[in-house]
């Protein structure tokens, strides 16, 4: 079965999430992928690692403009002859996938978090995390988009060819006058380790701590909404069910109640710590550990711990 699958190779880096859509794409047939944009060969090539065999690079149009890009993913699907398309279900993908399906009248699965069972059904994750549902398309060609994390990402060794091919993008009457990026050395929707504080805090001057021990287990940082709003911390680090959506494996929620709406970004982590003063606070329910203490006084004696750990080992 041919498969295309569409790689965010903007500003000439892969994001691990694109690694497994590829990988995922490689469970359901033969991979091809598709890219826009001036990413050298020799990185579009990992991609090969995964399983592409191949990447289409429209070199015509940079950026991430969705019309552009359903345009071009299009011709790629046509051009291969795929019955399924795989994207990453992020911010591009979100955009384009929906797009895409209509124009190649496709059925579209989104927020997959696994492969399609024997009959095609593919599991989603529905009610911001809180239930799964089993979705089949009954259309003959098919768009899936994979929840972030999802999945682990797997080599499976290989170099794709790179083929430049006119992806028929048309114009964009969008114009980007500048891109701020976040700083930080871990983009929070990749980490796989966060530590997370909320208002139990107290204030910005107390997140000394926080970046202590998120820099001791090598882990970003992010917060709740309301430390964001008081601008405690920047809005990129608030996640949740309006800031980001996060699946990292260990997620250390300290002074933090365990909200429903923060939960519902969070609750897709493999293990919950929380550390809180108070017993009955409801994230003690989703935690896997639990301490209950003083942030001020827990905090430090755990980055000690973790860095004598680490000195040790
Ligand atoms: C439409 C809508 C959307 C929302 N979206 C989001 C979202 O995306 N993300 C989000 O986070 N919130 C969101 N919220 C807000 C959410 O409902 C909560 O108000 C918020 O998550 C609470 O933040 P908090 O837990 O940091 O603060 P609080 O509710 O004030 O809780 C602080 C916690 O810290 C504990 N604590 C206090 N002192 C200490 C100490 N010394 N050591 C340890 N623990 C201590 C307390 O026991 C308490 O449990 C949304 C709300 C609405 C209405």
């Amino acid at each position: 079965m041919s498969i295309l699958v569409y790689i965010n190779s903007n500003g000439n880096k892969i994001a691990k999430n694109s690694f497994e859509a590829v990988t995922y794409a490689k469970k359901l047939g033969d991979v091809t992928a598709v890219t826009n944009g001036k990413a050298d060969n020799a990185i579009l090539a990992d991609l090969g690692k995964y399983g592409a065999s191949k990447v289409l690079v429209d070199r015509s149009f940079d950026g991430t403009d969705e019309q552009q890009i359903t345009r071009m993913v299009a011709t790629a699907a046509e051009k291969v002859g795929a019955e399924t398309v795989v994207f990453s279900d992020d911010l591009v993908g979100k955009a384009v996938a929906p797009r895409l399906s209509v124009k190649m009248n496709a059925g579209l699965i989104s927020s997959a978090t696994g492969v399609p069972q024997g009959d095609g059904t593919v599991p989603v994750n529905v009610f911001s995390g809180k239930a799964f549902a089993f979705v089949k398309a009954n259309t003959s060609k098919k768009i899936i988009s994979l929840l972030p994390n999802s999945i682990p990402v797997e080599e499976v060794g290989g170099s794709a060819s790179i083929e430049e091919f006119n992806g028929n993008a048309g114009d964009t009457r969008v114009r980007v006058k500048g891109i701020n990026r976040p700083e930080g050395d871990i983009p929070l929707p990749e980490a796989e380790l966060v530590v997370s504080a909320g208002r139990g805090l107290k204030g910005p001057e107390n997140w000394g701590m926080i970046e202590d021990l998120a820099k001791a287990l090598g882990a970003a940082t992010a917060c709740s909404r309301p430390v964001a709003d008081a601008d405690w911390r920047p809005h990129h680090e608030h996640v949740g069910q309006t800031g980001v959506a996060i699946r990292p494996n260990l997620y250390i929620a300290i002074g933090i109640s365990g909200a429903i709406q923060h939960l519902a970004g969070v609750n897709g982590s493999k293990t919950i710590v929380v550390i809180n003063t108070d017993k009955e606070a409801p994230f003690f329910k989703a935690a896997d550990y639990g301490v209950v203490g003083d942030a001020f006084e827990v905090v430090p004696k755990l980055v000690e711990a973790v860095k004598k750990f680490k000195a040790s080992n």
